[in-house]
């Protein structure tokens, strides 16, 4: 996976190299832009922690105490999300994390693959707000959903979609023009705590298909890529 594609950019700050190491294999693997520092002060730089769709912080640091690093962050204006790291059972200092404005909190030691779904969780909210406030309509080819109000503007007229429906679609927004597996649709849309069938993502594209598409039974839109999942074209 290039650069270009990765699913967000990631910036890890933990001085405990076999962490630190895990942490970035795991997250570049699943396809995520990882910078890993191992001190403090590169959370002290405004405009470089910017540049990352989320910050994984960790509290015990050689040069600095990660919630007064959120502090100082939060109190610069950045509003980047942060995920810290915590030790196991400090409860005093979670508390003190999210009050701060931190976004989530993973106790060590943690699942790596528990910290990718937070990850994941924790970008497509931040993507889901920046584009909710940016627009509230969603265009797909002539017909369009209200993002607010969830009511669909579709080929059988007017039509109130279900908040599923309507994450599915801002999904596949999202991911204009990729091919997306179903178990990540799946698990971005539906979320690992829920089991559902892969079965159900295709009785959802059937209905998108009537709806959203010119000719239902010859989809442009909506399209199935045998073995793997389904890509979206506006
Ligand atoms: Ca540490």
């Amino acid at each position: 996976m290039t650069v270009g594609e990765a699913q967000g950019r990631v910036l890890l700050i933990e001085d405990e190299e076999l962490i630190g190491t895990l942490v970035e294999l795991n997250l570049a693997q699943e396809g995520f832009d990882v910078e890993w520092h191992k001190l403090g002060e590169a959370a002290r730089n405004k405009s470089f922690v910017e540049e990352f769709d989320v910050v994984l912080l960790d509290i015990m640091l050689p040069d600095a105490d990660g919630v007064d690093l959120l502090r100082e962050l939060r109190s610069m204006g950045v509003r980047t999300p942060v995920l810290m790291l915590t030790a196991k059972g400090d409860t005093d200092t979670k508390i003190r994390a999210l009050d701060l404005g931190a976004d989530d909190y993973l106790t060590k030691p943690f699942d790596v693959h528990e910290l990718s779904a937070r990850v994941r969780a924790i970008i497509r909210r931040a993507q889901g707000e920046r584009h909710t406030a940016s627009a509230e309509r969603l265009p797909i080819g002539p017909y369009s959903v209200n993002l607010q109000t969830r009511m669909a503007e579709t080929r059988e007229g007017e039509v109130q979609l279900s908040e599923k429906e309507t994450d599915l679609l801002e999904f596949f927004a999202r991911h204009e023009g990729k091919t997306m597996p179903r178990a990540d649709i799946l698990e971005e849309v539906w979320g690992m705590e829920v089991y559902v069938s892969q079965r159900t993502i295709d009785n959802f594209i059937v209905r998108f298909r009537r709806l959203f598409e010119d000719d239902p039974e010859n989809p442009h839109r909506f399209i199935t890529v045998r073995g793997v999942g389904y890509r979206y074209e506006r």
